[in-house]
């Protein structure tokens, strides 16, 4: 499952970065999710949930921050923001538009410690 797959890259990441701190226990896991990200939210906390029990993420929360989709309209050169699939400019109506943020998901914080 595509879920699974994330959350064993992202808890890999997790503690590549508590090495490199010198930390052994993750306790807050902060991600930002793009809604076009084609993850679902429920799925990848389960997904989490289930792997972390075998690292040093074992006790940490998942934080999930939801990215609506921000587009740039190259017509008129102003930003929308949408909370679901939609890359038509809201000022002038264009779908001349670029996709700025919103598309993927990102490790944005940890919290660590050391025991
Ligand atoms: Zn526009």
């Amino acid at each position: 499952m595509h879920e699974y797959s994330i959350v064993t890259a992202l808890i890999e990441e997790c503690e590549k970065f508590a090495q490199q701190n010198n930390a052994n226990k993750v306790t807050r896991v902060s991600i930002k999710l793009g809604i076009l990200s084609g993850v679902e939210p429920s799925l990848l906390k389960t997904a989490f949930e289930t792997f972390k029990l075998e690292g040093i993420c074992a006790e940490a929360t998942l934080e999930m921050n939801i990215q609506p989709l921000v587009i740039c309209c190259l017509s008129c050169n102003k930003e929308s923001i949408h909370d679901q699939r939609n890359i038509v400019c809201i000022h002038c109506q264009s779908t001349d538009t670029k996709v700025l943020d919103g598309e993927d998901m990102m490790l944005m914080q940890l919290e660590l410690e050391q025991v």
